[in-house]
């Protein structure tokens, strides 16, 4: 079976090529460093790895990048609020980030650039796209004049009519030939200044436009032509639709030859969660309230197909806390069995091996997940039942080791964190605690310091102090 991808450009599934065999050139829109991502955005960010990881058990070499956004309107304009520049603003969102990923155990990127280290590559592409015709310069802004480029709106199938060219809306600014013609370059406002947001080009002082960063750090990192570009369907218009023209209108080549897009996370009410308008439940809001970051990895790709609507709700969650147990004892319990040769071995190695087949054709599928661990949990239960009766010999065991290491290829759930607090900490902890109670917040705060430095850091809740361990 070869893989079959949903492809956004056809509105169908696709037999997976690369252009070049046994190599997969994988871009995919990143975070926007301004605050912590919501729960949606990294469902998209845990696709992204599901995908990777697929391609890689396929035998492909895939070569990813991901950028860090860490210039944009809203960045601006938090920095200048706080008084501070935007580097200074952003930074310690993207460790966050990295952070978070960490903690859901995606894979890392071959590269995280950030928009602000690329604004040379940014500024070429567009005096390319000037001397192509396909952008023009008024009074400082530079725009892609979306007439130039008569493909516009086939990712989107959006009806051309509606973005003709020329159907002027009535706004304030009458700056731009046509209404839809979007901006590739923003003269610098003295709020830029202050935030130190702002770059010389030959064609004006100021700061790039946000689509512009993506085609100019995909092309520089993965070339002109991409196997793979994902990101989530709130994307898929406009920012994709003009990437692929700012792209294919300078170079004159296909810009992505898959179009990737992961669905909608919902809220708790069934609404979409969208940073930009603050009902976004954050990673860390979960985390804090005492959910288990791989739990929530399998929520998140596991609950659903990628690209269906997925709501994000307390049962859920806690349906899938209960699945990553039962798959965890059930590897604990497979790994200790000492195989017998009990009649029934035969049965249980054929079911076996054919969950194996059909968990493999699920996720050829377009990914298809949830499909392949339904099938993967109804070997779980007939082996439990026959480890149970005694009916499982060795190569029932070994098939189902292999199943389990199949599903871990992509999940990546079954390692538990090896974590043992040993005396000193322990000790630490309960003298903290005893701080505390008598009011030494001075004590309480030096021990709570001492145990970071551990790598251990302590959450207070009602229920008593909480701890876990980070990454140092
Ligand atoms: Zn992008």
């Amino acid at each position: 079976m070869t893989l079959r991808l949903h492809n956004t450009l056809s509105g169908r599934k696709e037999e997976f090529r690369p252009l070049e065999p046994g190599v997969v050139r994988l871009y995919t829109c990143g975070p926007t460093v301004w605050g912590y991502p919501h729960a949606g955005n990294y469902r998209s960010f845990l696709l992204y790895d599901l995908l990777r990881r697929h391609l890689a058990v396929s035998g492909y070499r895939v070569r990813h990048v991901m950028n860090v956004t860490d210039v944009d309107d809203r960045i601006i304009q938090q920095a200048a609020a706080a008084g501070v520049s935007i580097g200074e603003l952003t930074r310690p969102y993207e460790e966050a980030f990295l952070e978070d990923l960490g903690s859901l155990r995606a894979q890392e990127a071959d590269v995280y650039p950030r928009a602000t280290g690329h604004v040379e590559e940014m500024m070429a592409l567009i005096e390319r796209l000037m001397e192509g015709g396909h952008a023009y310069e008024v009074d400082g802004d530079v725009y892609f004049r979306i007439a130039s480029f008569p493909a516009y709106g086939a990712l989107s199938h959006l009806d051309p009519a509606g973005l003709r060219p020329g159907a002027r809306v009535s706004t304030d600014k009458y700056d731009k030939e046509s209404a839809t013609d979007f901006a590739l370059w923003k003269r610098a406002q003295p709020q830029d200044e202050r935030v130190a947001a702002v770059w010389e080009a030959t064609f004006g002082r100021g700061r790039p436009g946000w689509h512009i960063e993506c085609s100019a750090m995909a092309m520089k990192y993965l070339g002109e032509t991409l196997d793979i570009h994902a990101g989530g369907v709130d994307l898929l218009f406009p920012h994709h639709e003009n990437e692929i023209a700012q792209s294919e209108a300078a170079t004159g080549r296909r810009f992505a030859r898959y179009w990737v897009h992961p669905g909608h996370l919902l809220d708790a009410t069934g609404e979409s969660m969208s940073k930009s308008e603050g009902n976004g439940t954050t990673l860390r809001d979960l985390l804090s309230a005492g959910h288990d970051p791989v739990a929530l990895r399998l929520f998140l790709l596991g609950n659903a197909h990628y690209r269906a609507t997925l709501r994000l709700g307390e049962e859920g969650l806690h349906a899938a806390g209960e699945q990553l147990r039962r798959l965890r004892d059930f590897a604990a319990r497979v790994r200790r069995f000492e195989p017998g040769m009990g009649a029934g071995d035969a049965a249980l190695f054929a079911s076996t091996q054919d969950a194996r087949d059909a968990y493999r054709a699920a996720l050829d599928d377009d990914l298809n997940l949830p499909e392949g661990l339904g099938q993967v949990f109804e070997v779980v239960r007939e082996a439990n039942a026959a480890l149970d009766a005694g009916r499982a010999g060795p190569a029932a065991r070994q098939a189902l080791l292999d199943l389990l290491a199949d599903v871990d290829a992509h999940l990546d759930v079954l390692r538990e964190e090896a974590v043992t607090l040993d005396g000193a900490v322990e000790r630490l902890i309960a003298e903290r605690e005893e701080a505390r109670r008598t009011r030494d917040f001075a004590t309480a705060d030096r021990i709570r310091d001492e145990l970071r430095d551990r790598g251990i850091v302590l959450e207070d809740s009602r229920d008593g102090v909480r701890w876990k361990v980070v990454r140092r």
